[in-house]
């Protein structure tokens, strides 16, 4: 059965009266409580000081009232319908392209933001400065020299520094991934070039990126620390053709800068077979040249760019919606993060077109530099000041791709599990699960969620995102309207309901530390 088909039959089937009783916030789930959060939070009364046995319980779940449940119907529906995103990426990918930060086309990007905001008549469209690396990629090249000498498919992983012109000749160490490298015996690397081997695994919640991906950003300064001269890794991507997945590394200022490459999954196998021949004694050393002519150059400005959908009477707070604007080079960037640029303006409009209209003020940021650092994430709490990052109600973010969605998490105050319950029953039908409470919503929300921000998070389908992540194969061919449509209806919903439930929406306990 097609999506569509199964989205069909469900909405057909999905009643209001579903909507009669709140439900619980799931089991086993920690979900922190108003009573924990701290600051803002409406302690009950008599609560502070007074003994444990008298602490009155919790206040009741909060509701959404039915003439808002039911527009939301015809919000999914309208969103299913709707062409907008598809339309704004397809533009976005035509007349930008890639748009590293600090290039021209992160530039352009801006301005087009800012047309299309101003195209779809949103309000205090701004885009404040932030500064960005400029990184210059130059060209890389990998040649195994022996025992079989092959060229191989690469890149340069995003920060790279340069080789000497004529590139570095050395044999590689083969490890699966940083502990095993840590693991080696003193020496053991020293003046080698190290090659995480580590495979990153298929999963639909994206999470074996996060396992894979340490190799990629402290792999080549942990090798440095170790003597290495130099980093490949298998790339950070589930795809078998011979394309390379770029990324960004993270030096450490401790260890020496070594140059570092991705080479695609294919050629990884390869030169994992040519280092068996190591075993049978076949071969005494696997020896490689890496030639890299990337580097840095002076930082320069780039910008969030913000623009509204004003509230009625709760216009102060905001309902956030996230994405990044900046790509990689090698391709236009239209799984990340044109589709999730595309998902925040398009749910956005579609949700101030709404009836009654959204009490809060929908906000969309596409943030800066993402890929390179979270430059724009990092500058916006500081840009915009404390008062007004306790203005954020709810906060949601769109960077894995088109989607569809296939799960509703979220990190709220207890008593507000019904806004994400009621939008997941809006949007069960097109096959969107129930998820927990626990979810920290994606890299650019971070520095709002650490200082407590309740987070809704739309967990989009990663099983084939990672197949052109950071590739020159991240095209718009790759993109699924129908996808998209289902994304921007999830989307669209749970802002929607998020902008329409009473407030004032509690902070939740403030952790620094976390992600
Ligand atoms: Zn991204």
């Amino acid at each position: 059965m097609t999506l569509r088909a199964l989205w069909a039959v469900g909405i057909a089937s999905l009643a209001l009266g579903a909507f009669a009783q709140p439900a619980p916030a799931p089991a086993g789930a920690k979900a922190p409580t108003a009573q924990a959060a701290a600051g803002s939070a409406p302690l009950p009364p008599g609560a502070a000081g007074a003994p444990a046995e008298a602490v009155p319980p919790p206040p009741p779940p909060i509701t959404l009232p039915r003439e808002v449940l039911q527009s939301a119907i015809g919000l999914r529906e309208e969103a299913l319908r709707s062409n907008l995103a598809f339309q704004l990426l397809e533009s976005l990918t035509t007349e930008v392209g890639p748009r590293l930060a600090g290039t021209p086309g992160d530039l352009a990007a801006v301005a087009w933001s800012r047309r299309k905001f101003t195209e779809l008549e949103f309000s205090n469209i701004r885009t404040p400065e932030v500064i960005v690396p400029q990184w210059v990629r130059g060209e890389a090249s990998f040649d195994v020299l022996a025992p079989f000498p092959q060229n191989m498919v690469t890149l340069a992983l995003g920060g790279s520094i340069g080789t000497p012109d004529a590139g570095i000749v050395a044999p590689i160490v083969m490890v699966r991934d940083v502990p095993a490298l840590q693991a080696l015996p003193e020496g053991a690397v020293r003046g080698k070039i190290v090659f995480f081997n580590g495979r990153m695994q298929r999963t639909r919640d994206g999470s074996g990126y996060g396992k894979a991906v340490r190799s990629r950003t402290e792999g080549p300064s942990i090798a440095a620390s170790l003597g290495a001269i130099g980093v490949v890794i298998r790339s950070i991507g589930t795809s078998n053709n011979r394309i390379a997945h770029t990324g960004t590394l993270s030096y450490n200022i401790s260890a020496p800068r070594i140059p570092a490459v991705a080479i695609s999954n294919p050629d990884a196998d390869n030169l994992e077979r040519q280092g068996a021949q190591l075993n049978n004694g076949a071969a005494r050393e696997v020896s490689v040249r890496l030639r890299v002519t990337a580097r840095d150059l002076p930082q320069v400005r780039s910008a969030n760019v913000i623009a509204e959908i004003p509230g009625t009477d709760l216009t102060q707070e905001l309902v956030l919606i996230g994405a990044h604007l900046d790509s990689w080079d090698p391709s236009v960037g239209a799984q990340d993060d044109g589709a999730g640029v595309a998902i925040a303006m398009a749910a956005a409009k579609l949700v101030a077109n709404m009836n009654p209209k959204p009490r809060r003020t929908i906000r969309v940021v596409l943030f800066a530099n993402e890929e390179f650092g979270l430059s724009g994430a990092n500058s916006y709490p500081a840009d915009e000041g404390d008062a007004s990052v306790d203005r954020h109600a709810f906060v949601l973010e769109a960077d894995l791709g088109d989607g569809p969605v296939w799960k509703l998490s979220a990190r709220v105050p207890e008593r507000y599990w019904p806004v994400v319950d009621n939008a997941q029953k809006l949007v069960k039908s097109l096959g969107v699960e129930l998820g927990d409470n626990e979810a920290s919503g994606g890299a650019d929300l971070g520095p709002l969620r650490r200082r407590g921000v309740p987070v809704l998070a739309p967990q989009l389908d990663a099983t084939t995102y990672f197949d052109v992540h950071h590739t020159v194969n991240d095209t718009l061919a790759q993109v699924d309207p129908s996808h998209l449509q289902q994304s921007v209806a999830v989307f669209a919903i749970a802002t929607y309901l998020a902008a329409m439930v009473d407030g004032p929406i509690p902070r939740l306990p403030v952790d620094p530390a976390a992600r």
